[in-house]
């Protein structure tokens, strides 16, 4: 599975020419032409990362990055701002922006940035595309025995225990609803149960995997939306 990257950008050639290279790179692109869209999208369909404009027609880049830190969103962002206009260099970074490219910018030093706050975000968990199997400190997640570790110490899980952590360590930082996580379960197995019967779940695994489960190093709490895994 490939990264997903959601460009929220109204001029068009800019969008197509960053479009292109990342899709030369293997990234899956999303594309927004608006603010308004560009949320929307965010949401819907949780990019690991979202190169956004400044300038856009309706709510600005600004806005669009506040609302979407608001929402409980974790992904890296990496502002497009104009040229030598500093304010917006600031603006971008005290909003939570992670990075910023100045226009005009070569899609060279773009993609470098791309891969370097990937990387940043994601660590080893981004190799983990082909490598099947999902580091974290000393948990490991083997995707293909759907066994996990502790350090040597081998972990019990349930399948629907397994699927769960399987779901939220491929995406650390990606905050899963108990309603998307039901979603997601069904896929898997019938399952005729209701989002709280995910919050015993999710008990159980914290059982199993954490040193404290009071105290979560990998699966936490977001208060008022559900659950994700640790990033690094
Ligand atoms: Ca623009």
């Amino acid at each position: 599975m490939s990264s997903t990257i959601l460009i929220v950008e109204d001029e068009h050639a800019v969008a197509r020419g960053i479009e292109y290279a990342l899709q030369q790179e293997g990234y899956t692109v999303v594309m927004a032409r608006s603010g308004e869209e560009g949320l929307e999208l965010a949401v819907n369909q949780a990019p690991d990362l979202v190169i956004l404009d400044v300038r856009l027609p309706g709510i600005d880049g600004f806005e669009v990055l506040r609302r979407l830190r608001t929402a409980g969103s974790r992904a890296p962002v990496l502002m497009l701002t104009a040229r030598d206009d500093e304010v917006d260099k600031v603006i971008g970074l005290e909003l939570g922006a992670d990075d910023y490219v100045t226009k005009p910018f070569g899609l060279r030093e773009l993609l470098s940035r791309v891969k370097a706050l990937l990387r940043r975000a994601y660590g080893d968990l981004a190799d983990a595309v082909g490598g099947r199997v999902i580091r974290h400190e000393d948990l490991i997640i083997d995707l293909e025995r759907r066994r996990v570790m502790r350090g040597e110490r081998r972990i019990s899980l349930t399948p629907t225990e397994f699927e769960i952590l399987r779901h939220l360590a491929s995406r650390p930082g990606r905050v899963y609803t108990r309603g998307e996580l039901l979603e997601l379960l069904r896929d898997y197995e019938a399952l005729d149960q209701d989002e709280k019967t995910i919050n015993v779940h999710i008990s159980h695994l914290r059982d199993k995997i954490e040193d404290d489960p009071t105290h979560p190093m990998f699966v936490q709490t977001i208060r008022g939306v559900g659950y994700a895994f640790a990033e690094r």
